[in-house]
């Protein structure tokens, strides 16, 4: 398992760490993005916060890769220390607060390599990406970060291309092997989901959703669209304004700002029909194949070319190279949580 390759102890000046008993908090900048971190006693950090402000800062810098930038000016971070999960963060939660919390629930003496490998992060910190839908609409946040989640990991250089390809399709298979919710349509078992403890099924319903969205728009368009770079005409325009979203709507806005008809047309396919991961298209146009025990990947370069641009390592956008370089805002230490 590489280390996400960003020069990222550029990113981080922490000064006078705090060491109380009740909760440590770490305050840092990360490009425009304030990170404060609150890590409950029992977690093991270094005076400078390592590994934990690495880890969020690497998943903040990946989950920017995106669109360029990160579309919160902050972030709190809560870090809870559970001793009962064989993986480094046990789960995560968001908080639509403002700013927004995450809260992770992780084995507190995890690494860095472990915190990089593990997916949860990159789950938790994409559904920032776009606006809160609401619970009936939890399909779309969770579809969403289920998408990027492993997306997000490869562009990184934390795993391979075809390991996100893997990962991906596992998914959709665990949706489609999910015993809860058979037969649902996706607009009735959405807002049902923690009821019927359907989350595989709703979650892949709705990345399934954004791999079609995201492989129409880049073959139909010549590659002029996709998914990120609507996203990044959605955070200019329409982000931070305060308002409450439903699914239809970000349809709306995100076709707005790329290829309308697609996003309609994938959405009303999506909706309206049983709830299952609908992916066999996309791979199709991604010459991707399972084989008996791997993958195949067609290997003409159109088809190589429309994979890397959704799955491949990338360079740091400009951005980055500001951040990479030392441009780093100004530090300090909060006083620990009260
Ligand atoms: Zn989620």
């Amino acid at each position: 398992m590489k280390s996400i390759r960003y020069g990222l102890t550029a990113v981080l000046i922490l000064a006078g760490t705090v060491c109380a008993r009740a909760a440590d908090t770490h305050q840092l900048r990360v490009g425009d993005v304030d990170l404060i971190v609150e890590m409950e006693a029992g977690i093991q950090a270094a005076a400078d916060g390592g590994p934990w402000t690495d880890w969020l800062a690497n998943t903040l810098q990946a989950t920017s890769t995106v669109t360029g930038a990160f579309p919160r000016d902050g972030v709190r971070i809560k870090l809870r220390a559970t001793s009962r999960s064989a993986s480094a963060i046990a789960f995560g939660q968001v908080r639509r607060s403002h700013p927004p919390q995450l809260r992770f629930y992780v084995s507190p003496d995890a690494s860095l390599d472990r915190l990089n490998g593990d997916w949860r992060g990159y789950h938790e910190f994409a559904h920032l990406l776009i606006p809160f839908p609401g619970n009936d609409d939890i399909w779309f946040t969770e579809g969403f970060a289920s998408y990027y989640q492993y997306l997000l990991q490869s562009r990184a250089g934390v795993i391979s291309e075809r390991q996100a390809w893997q990962e991906l399709l596992d998914g959709f298979m665990r949706g489609e092997a999910d015993r809860s919710g058979r037969g649902w349509t996706l607009r009735n078992l959405s807002p049902n989901m923690w009821n019927e403890r359907a989350q595989k099924r709703v979650y892949w319903t709705g990345a399934a959703f954004f791999l079609r969205v995201d492989v129409r728009l880049r073959i139909e368009s010549g590659g002029r669209h996709s998914l990120d770079s609507a996203l990044a005409v959605f955070h200019d325009c329409c982000m931070q304004a305060r308002r409450r979203w439903d699914a239809r709507q970000l349809v709306e806005a995100l076709g707005q700002a790329s290829i309308a008809e697609i996003w309609r047309q994938e959405y009303l396919r999506t909706i309206n029909a049983i709830a299952e991961p609908r992916y066999n298209e996309a791979l199709e146009a991604l010459g991707i194949r399972r084989g008996r025990s791997s993958l195949l990947f067609d290997d003409r370069e159109s088809m190589n070319a429309l994979r890397r641009a959704i799955a491949g390592a990338r360079a740091n956008p400009p951005e980055f190279d500001r951040i990479v370089r030392g441009d780093v805002a100004t530090q300090e230490s909060a006083p620990a949580a009260p």
